[in-house]
């Protein structure tokens, strides 16, 4: 029912093995619970400890947090909670590993990247069910998500044209030739969100080591598990000990990470007041650092798109509800223009009624949970502070209940019309599947009412017109702009950063920008007597 706009538009890879969820068999055919156990056993996925320099373990002493299956609120796992100690020890790890991985010939570190990719494909549907089991969204997102993922992987496989630097003979004087030379500066660290627990590290890793840089990625607390068996694939890719290395953790192993000296520069995503609070420590110890932050995206809707509502509210709702709303580049506001409101809030109603809930690996199943109770509470509360402003619920996903899935942190799709500016919900980053509606009376009103937001990440516009979408491209201030696309991602080989409130640096992930960050162009000037 959702257009999981998000995802790949392109056959599966023919090299992927066949899907063990996509076939009939009812749903989760093919997995644990299939075989009548529980999903969310606390045995299932164990103690989720660190690698570093090349070997796994569970820091001595380390606090262990249960990890949820927030389908079933059962406890999957425990991970480990980094000290500053084991921090410490994966910085060093990492350092030595530098000089020797610097040296070695850029086409030589792709070749570990080939085989890395390939293994990605060999265990690409095993890595996307722990997507589900661990965040919750659908098998069909998760599947999107390693492939954006792999993407990454890809464009970082051209790292020796990717890497090249300039040069200009006679640049300087006659007889004096001038080059810029690209160069890696140390060790890296990436701190990751739990909305995408394993493509948002691909946004830096890759470009990172094939740099010649070492790297360290600290995952959410909230959902370690895809991520460790991504490490065990990059342990059977053979990259050297120290090159690439896992902590996991919280607050403390982040604060360590950003205080040690070694660590040369800090990738970021998450919501805005830590992305600026890590920007702030991270660039007070003189690392560079791109801090990706949270957004509050509008889709805005002109007359002239009313004809084609059939097309846009697939996407529309897709944007809104796909993984439960829990992406950075979520549609969470619809502002209708003029006399567009009716039809399109009817349509995204009627449509948004067929949403089937439930547990992610169902096939059937549209719209997974929310990540954790407290998220459900919190999703809760915003919906009912916007009625208590005088937002009209018109669809009203709270107190749904999923058979069999009774104490998952469910919530259905929500639609509120008459959300005002002064509102606290048009302001608010729900992160949930909430959609909150407006109508304003012009393009103009839309996109000031858009720029006056303190975000600036997304914004989409449904339209026939070329002028009004030039006029909503031109004067959006956002990162990433969809005309009649709800969500508008960017593929590996483009940048990928909000603007304003949405991100605190300058140089974004992905494409030709991350190069430029995990690099320094040192410039000689040269001459022979
Ligand atoms: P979060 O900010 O709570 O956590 C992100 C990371 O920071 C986690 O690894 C966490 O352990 C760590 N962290 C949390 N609080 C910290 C603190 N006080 N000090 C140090 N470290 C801390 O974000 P989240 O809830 O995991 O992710 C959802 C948010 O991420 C949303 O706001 C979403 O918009 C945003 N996001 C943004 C993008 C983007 O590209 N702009 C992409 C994905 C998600």
């Amino acid at each position: 029912m959702i257009e999981q706009a998000f995802n790949a538009k392109r056959p599966a890879n023919p090299t992927a093995g066949p899907s063990p969820v996509g076939e009939p068999g009812g749903p989760l055919a093919g997995g644990r619970e299939a075989q009548g156990e529980v999903p969310g056993d606390s045995t299932e996925f164990g103690v989720i400890g660190n690698y570093v320099n090349g070997e796994w373990s569970v820091p001595k002493g380390a606090q262990l947090t249960d990890v949820f299956n927030p389908a079933t609120n059962r406890p999957h796992a425990q991970v480990a909670m980094s000290t500053a100690e084991e921090v410490s020890r994966a910085t060093q790890a990492a350092q030595a590993a530098f000089p020797a991985w610097r040296q070695t010939p850029p086409i030589d570190r792709a070749h570990y990247f080939f085989k890395f990719r390939e293994l990605l494909e060999a265990n690409f549907d095993e890595i996307a069910r722990l997507i589900t089991q661990d965040h919750g969204k659908t098998i069909e997102d998760a599947r999107g998500e390693m492939r954006r993922a792999v993407e990454n992987v890809e464009v970082a496989c051209g790292i020796p044209s990717l890497m090249m630097g300039y040069g200009l003979e006679d640049g300087a004087a006659r007889n004096i030739d001038e080059w810029a030379i690209r160069t890696p500066l140390g060790v890296f660290a990436a701190i990751c969100p739990f909305n995408f627990p394993a493509m948002v590290p691909f946004w830096f890793l890759p470009y990172a080591v094939a740099t010649g840089n070492t790297f360290i990625v600290k995952p959410s607390e909230q959902v370690p598990v895809a991520m460790r068996r991504i490490f065990e694939l990059i342990q059977d890719s053979g990259f050297p000990p120290g090159v690439l290395n896992l902590v996991n953790g919280g607050r403390e192993t982040v604060d360590a990470l950003l205080d040690d000296p070694i660590v040369q520069g800090i990738s970021f995503v998450g919501s805005s007041p830590v992305a600026k609070y890590i920007y702030q420590r991270a660039a007070a110890n003189g690392k560079r650092v791109q801090a990706q932050g949270g957004a509050k995206n509008v889709l805005v809707v002109l007359p002239d798109a009313v004809p084609l509502l059939d097309k846009a509210v697939p996407n529309i709702l897709g944007a809104s509800f796909g993984a439960a709303g829990q992406r950075c580049l979520a549609g969470s506001m619809l502002m209708t223009v003029e006399n567009a409101h009716k039809d399109t809030l009817d349509a995204v109603v009627e449509a948004s009624r067929k949403i089937r809930i439930g547990y992610g690996l169902d096939p059937n199943v549209d719209l997974g949970p929310v990540i954790s109770a407290s998220a459900r509470d919190r999703i809760g509360n915003n919906i009912a502070e916007g009625q208590a402003h005088g937002a009209r619920p018109v669809l009203d996903g709270r107190n749904v209940s999923v058979e069999g899935f009774e104490e998952g942190y469910f919530v259905g799709p929500t639609v509120l019309d008459g959300v005002e500016p002064a509102m606290p919900l048009a302001q608010t980053e729900v992160f949930g599947p909430v959609l909150g509606v407006t109508n304003v009376k012009t393009l103009q009103e839309a996109i000031d009412r858009i720029n006056a937001s303190p975000y600036g990440n997304a914004a989409s516009i449904y339209t026939a017109s070329g002028a009004a979408a030039r006029q909503f491209r031109y004067h959006v201030v956002a990162g990433n702009i969809g005309i009649n696309v709800g969500v508008a991602a960017p593929m590996a080989y483009f940048p990928f950063a909000g603007m304003k409130g949405s991100f605190f640096g300058t140089l974004h992930g992905q494409g030709r920008d991350a190069i430029d960050f995990f690099t320094d162009r040192k410039v000689v000037v040269e001459r022979w007597l």
